[in-house]
C-alpha cells in the first residue's frame, strides 16, 4: 500500500479470484466456466469485428442489446450490458442502493466486496441450517436485496413463487436477482418484470454462453432503472463492452442450437456427476447450476481440496465459517468427471 492510497480503501479486502492456473496443466473445475469451446459462430464474429478495431465500440451498445433483448422476449431499452455481470453489480451497488445492501451470508463473495467498495450499510440474512434461503426474512428489510438464484456456491434455487414473497414485501427497494447460472435448470425471474417495477434480473454470458474470457452481463428492468445504469455508466466507461465482444454476443444469441446443445450435456453430466459423488459418501445439496456443492463425512474440506489438487484437479474450497467442509466443483466435460472419481476414490481410501 502506498501513502498516496485514500485510506478509506485501507481496510478493503479484494475479492479473490479462483485460480487461473498458467504453468501446470489442471483439469479446471473451479471458477464455473463451461468446458466446452465457443460456437465456431461465435469465433468467426469475433474475428470478422476485430478488423475494425480503430474505432471504438458504439457506447450504446445496441448490437448487443437488441438481440438479448429479442431473446428475452423485451424491449432493447430494458436491457442494459456490462463489461462482465461484475461490472454491472458494481453499478448496482454504487448507485442503487442509497439505503444500503442486504444479501445472504453464504452467497455470491462479490456481494459483501462491493459493499464494502461503496462503503454501504449492509444487512447480513443468514440462510437457513441446510443453506436454503426463507423468503420471509426479507420482509421489509429497507435496503437493495441481492439475491444470487440459483445461489453460489450451494446450486440451491428460489422458485418464482418463493421470489414473488420477496418482491411484495419490498415493494419501496429494489431486488436484483443475479441469474448467473438459471439456465441450468432454475426458473427466470425475466417474466416477472411486467408485474415487478423493483425489480432487476442480472445475468451473464460467462457461465452458459461459453465467454467469460469475453466479459458480457446484462441487466434486464424497467426502462427508468436501465436509464439509471446508462447515467453511471456514462460516467466513467462509456465505451465498457469492446466491439469483438458485442458481435460474439449477438453471434451466440442466435445460436441457439448450439447453447441448448451446451447446456443439457451440462445438466446431463451433473445429474451423473451427483449420483458417482453420493455413492461415494458424499453430501450434496441439489444444484441447479454448472456446479455441485459437496462435503464427506471423513475428510475436511481443506484436505480433499490439497489431494485433489495434488492429483491435478482445481476444485474451489474457502475457508470460511459454514462452509469450511465443502467444495464446489465446476461440471465439466464426462471425461473431466471421471478423472475426478478415480482422483476421489485414491484420495477416499488414505
Ligand atoms: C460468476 C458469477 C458472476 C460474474 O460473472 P461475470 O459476468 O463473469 O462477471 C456474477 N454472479 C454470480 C453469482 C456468479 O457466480
Amino acid at each position: 500500500m502506498s501513502e498516496f492510497l485514500d485510506p478509506k480503501f485501507a481496510p478493503l479486502k479484494p475479492y479473490t479470484p479462483g485460480e487461473q492456473p498458467r504453468e501446470r496443466k489442471f483439469i479446471k473445475l473451479n471458477t464455473n466456466e463451461s468446458p466446452y469451446p465457443p460456437s465456431p459462430r461465435v469465433v468467426k464474429a469475433a474475428g470478422e469485428a476485430a478488423r475494425g478495431l480503430q474505432l471504438y465500440s458504439d457506447p450504446t451498445c445496441l448490437a448487443a442489446r437488441a438481440p438479448l433483448a429479442r431473446w428475452l422476449g423485451v424491449k432493447p431499452e430494458e436491457v442494459f450490458v456490462g463489461n462482465g455481470s461484475d461490472e454491472v453489480l458494481t453499478i448496482l451497488f454504487a448507485a442503487l442502493c442509497p439505503r444500503g445492501a442486504s444479501y445472504a451470508d453464504v452467497t455470491y463473495s462479490f456481494y459483501p466486496v462491493l459493499a464494502q467498495l461503496c462503503g454501504l450499510d449492509a444487512k447480513v440474512v443468514p440462510l437457513r441450517e441446510d443453506f436454503t434461503l426463507c423468503p420471509e426474512d426479507y420482509a421489509g428489510i429497507g435496503r437493495t436485496v441481492f439475491i444470487a438464484n440459483p445461489n453460489a456456491p450451494t446450486g440451491l434455487a428460489l422458485t418464482r413463487t418463493q421470489l414473488d414473497v420477496i418482491l411484495r414485501a419490498n415493494p419501496d427497494v429494489l431486488v436484483v436477482v443475479d441469474e448467473a447460472y438459471v439456465h441450468f435448470g432454475a426458473e427466470s425471474a425475466v417474466p416477472m418484470l411486467t408485474a415487478y417495477k423493483n425489480l432487476v434480473v442480472v445475468g451473464t454470458f460467462s457461465k452458459s454462453r461459453q465467454m467469460a474470457g469475453g466479459r458480457l452481463g446484462y441487466a434486464v428492468a424497467r426502462k427508468e432503472v436501465i436509464e439509471d445504469l446508462d447515467r453511471i455508466k456514462f460516467s466513467f466507461n462509456p465505451y465498457n463492452v469492446n466491439s469483438m465482444t458485442m458481435a460474439a454476443a449477438a453471434a451466440s444469441v442466435e445460436d441457439n442450437v448450439y447453447f441448448e446443445d451446451c447446456r443439457q450435456k451440462v445438466m446431463a453430466t451433473r445429474t451423473h456427476t451427483l449420483e458417482k459423488l453420493r455413492g461415494l459418501g458424499f453430501e450434496a445439496t441439489d444444484s441447479l447450476a454448472n456446479f455441485v456443492f459437496v462435503r464427506h463425512p471423513q475428510k475436511s474440506g481443506g484436505e480433499l481440496y490439497k489431494a485433489l489438487r495434488e492429483a491435478g484437479i482445481l476444485v474451489r474450497w474457502w475457508d470460511a465459517p459454514r462452509i469450511a467442509d465443502w467444495l464446489r466443483i465446476t461440471v465439466g466435460t464426462d471425461e473431466q468427471m471421471e478423472a475426478l472419481f478415480a482422483a476421489l476414490e485414491v484420495i477416499l481410501q488414505q
